[in-house]
């Protein structure tokens, strides 16, 4: 991966690049940032410049014989580390080296955008969650116990580090205390709450904000030929998340759907009109199937969230389609700081049932009862 190829991010790309000419590489580092800010993708930009052979002032040569392993993710000093559980294939003892096919095709086909659902999806793990393993640090642990094969560092990227349970944190620990020599680890992160604040501690925390309004748009257009206004408006509605903002863009059709359903199920949980949203939940939601009743679900916490931004007068910063907008400022009101973080709760909890395969019809109808009540809470 090239720098080039990222969106956004100039400022931290800089940062890094300083950092190898200027030999102050740190050992630890935690790429932390919501997902779709494309984390992963700086870290093997990173780690491709790093050991690239014939390196500019701004970016990996690409052709080098190192950058072409990086390329392919196949460089014999490049480990990865991941969540995931047991699988049709991989009946027991699962750990990242068995799925490292799978992982290489996946990173590569969504060119550095990863995103956990749609990774344990590949891996077909049904509704079970995905952890990284005790064996994954043993492991890991083994492989960088050996000098480098071919390079000056050794780099071992840990993606999602919130998923690592206690016994394989502690393992890390010592391997990230007393590195061996000319190792970098560096770990990816959505969630500080979630990571152990010992792993936290001991790394030099590299922040990835989310992308920007102007270079989600510019990308849109670039990469996929929208027009300004289709790029504007999925990017408007992707919050600075690169992976959501592709699929508005490409399903530019469900979003609207989306916005309709979305009204209306909220017009009808207002007057709690219950024979209605029954019917709706049957005939609108249920045949959206499992992704996309997701989707809608996100597409609602950010009609919340801009409604906020009405709110504390800040309708500038709402960035939504003209007509979303339009009912998202009428809608506004019955959104306020008594009710919020319960909504909020109660569709991010929504959205994980729906991962976990809960049924739809249950999940969207108790859904609806809860936020009946909760709308009208002044
Ligand atoms: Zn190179």
């Amino acid at each position: 991966m090239l720098f080039a190829d990222i969106i956004g991010h100039e400022d931290l790309k800089k940062r890094l690049i300083q950092s190898v000419k200027e030999s102050r590489v740190s050992h630890a580092q935690l790429f932390i940032g919501p997902e779709g800010s494309g984390k992963m993708p700086l870290a093997l930009a990173y780690a491709q410049y790093i050991n690239c052979t014939n390196r500019s002032e701004s970016d990996s040569c690409g052709v080098c014989p190192s950058c072409r392993k990086f390329m392919s993710l196949t460089h014999p000093d490049l480990h990865f580390v991941f969540p995931t559980a047991t699988n049709k294939e991989v009946k027991q003892n699962p750990e990242s080296d068995l799925f490292i096919t799978d992982w290489r095709e996946y990173l590569i086909d969504c060119q550095g955008y990863v995103d956990l659902s749609d990774w344990f999806n590949k891996l077909d793990i049904e509704n079970k969650q995905g952890i990284i393993n005790v064996r994954d640090a043993a492991t890991i642990m083994r492989k960088l116990s050996f000098k480098a094969y071919e390079s000056e560092y050794k780099i071992a990227i840990i993606w999602m580090a919130e998923k690592l349970n206690v016994q394989s944190a502690n393992k890390l620990l010592k391997l990230i205390e007393e590195p061996p020599e000319k190792t970098l680890f560096i770990l990816i992160a959505e969630n500080q709450e979630e990571l152990l604040s010992t792993i936290r501690s001991r790394c030099v925390m590299v922040k990835v904000p989310k992308l920007g309004l102007q270079e989600t748009q510019s990308a849109l257009v670039q990469r996929f030929g929208c027009s300004e206004q289709e790029a504007y408006d999925a990017a408007a509605l992707s919050n600075g998340n690169w992976i959501m903002a592709q699929h508005y863009a490409q399903d530019h059709e469900d979003e609207q759907l989306y916005a309709n359903i979305f009204q209306k199920w909220m017009r009808y949980c207002f007057k709690g009109a219950v024979s209605e949203f029954i019917d709706m939940v049957a005939n609108d939601i249920k045949p959206l199937g499992r992704e996309k009743q997701k989707e809608f679900l996100e597409y609602g916490l950010n009609i919340f969230h801009n409604s906020l931004l009405f709110n504390n007068n800040m309708p500038d910063d709402v960035m939504l389609p003209a007509d979303e907008k339009n009912f998202t400022k009428n809608f506004a009101p019955f959104i306020n700081i008594r009710n919020v973080s319960q909504i909020c709760e109660l569709f991010e909890e929504s959205i994980n049932q729906i991962e976990r395969n809960a049924n739809a019809s249950i999940v969207f109808l108790d859904n609806s009862f809860k936020m009946s009540k909760l709308l009208r809470i002044k």
